[in-house]
């Protein structure tokens, strides 16, 4: 798998006002990308492409150049406290992603250039809650180390919280474009999680990401980076002969970090969920998928914002979570489990 090159870069004019806005032009004009200017990512609506499914397409390939302007952090349960925002969007094409609703119709990558803003804000988050520890979660709207050969800002976030006393950072990834962030002064407090599923799961349902392999050498140099290491299962999909398929990928797992020094492993396990406008959008965009959307075979769990989520029902999400634990105390007994949700 190639790192990420957008094939087109859009530029906001106030991201200029920032040494990353310009190094970022200078690096995409040697490039000989097509750059154009916007005064905001609101105004880009002439995507190149005849129909939707090729503007989407071009859209997971173009990256916007702007700043954050809203500096209220989101919240990021049940992983951190905090979404640190700094990309919007991503270049997988993974058909269960939840983006596809989030960003509706700006599916379109944004990194944003202003971190000093974002950093001085984290900073007074950690203050208001201190003497407690803060947890920021640099993965909910993007995947971060897909994009940071480019901009290096996930590098400097994690230098910034490996200085602070109170800070933590954690983000997930499918991409194994690590190397540049290994000698990144993290100080011990950034969990670098992959992100690890069934073959199935990954053939079927994961285009356009690393391949497990890649992943799995990423999580090494990783681990031998001296970073906290974790994996996150997710979704864990109910496909024919899961059961196998989840125990193969244990075992694969446990075979290739043996010999590994991980102090402190942990893995989070999200089943498989989906809303009824993700519903809609995904069966337009992967009209092939295989992902089963029945929600007749699901239990209805309300959501914020009045979206409820279709999730596995009782039972059956119950011998997902026992399975998943079984092997895991098998292959990893001495790995935390931080939540089944
Ligand atoms: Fe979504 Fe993650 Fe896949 Fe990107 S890699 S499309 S963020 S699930």
């Amino acid at each position: 798998m190639e790192p990420f090159m957008p094939q087109l870069v859009y530029v906001e004019p106030q991201a200029l006002e920032y040494p990353l806005g310009r190094e970022l032009l200078e690096k995409f004009e040697k490039m000989n990308i097509e750059i154009r200017e916007t005064t905001s990512h609101n105004q880009i609506r002439n995507l190149p492409g005849d129909n939707e499914l090729q503007k989407y397409r071009v859209a997971k390939s173009t990256l916007v150049v702007g700043i954050r302007r809203t500096l209220k952090f989101d919240t990021s349960k049940p992983s951190a406290e905090y979404a640190i925002p700094l990309a919007t969007g991503c270049m997988g094409h993974c058909h269960y992603c939840y983006l596809q609703t989030t960003l509706g119709s700006k599916p379109y990558i944004r990194t944003y250039v202003n971190l000093e803003d974002i950093f001085d804000q984290a900073q007074k988050y950690m203050d208001e809650r201190a003497p407690e520890i803060t947890r920021f979660e640099a993965a909910c709207t993007s995947d971060i180390v897909g994009l940071d050969h480019l901009t290096h800002s996930l590098k400097k976030t994690i230098e910034f919280i490996g200085q602070t006393d109170l800070g933590r950072l954690r983000f997930v990834t499918k991409y194994h474009h690590v190397d540049h962030l290994l000698d990144a002064k993290h100080n011990g407090k950034t969990r670098f999680r992959f992100s690890v599923n069934s073959r199935y799961v990954i053939k079927n349902f994961e285009p356009a990401t690393s391949s497990f392999d890649e992943r799995l050498e990423a999580a090494k140099k990783v681990a031998h980076a001296g970073y906290p290491l974790g994996f996150i299962v997710a979704p864990i999909y109910m496909h024919d002969d899961w059961q196998e398929g989840y125990y193969e990928l244990f075992e694969r797992l446990s075979r290739s970090l043996e010999g590994v020094n991980i102090p402190d492993l942990t893995f989070e396990l999200i089943q498989h969920r989906f809303t009824k406008p993700a519903k809609k959008v995904i069966e337009q965009r992967y009209p092939k998928t295989k992902l089963d959307l029945d929600e007749s075979k699901r239990k209805y769990k309300w959501g914020r914002y009045g979206i409820g989520k279709y999730v596995y029902k009782t039972e059956e999400a119950a011998d997902l979570e026992g399975t998943m634990r079984q092997y895991i105390s098998q292959f990893f007994p001495n790995a935390t489990i931080q939540y089944f949700t």
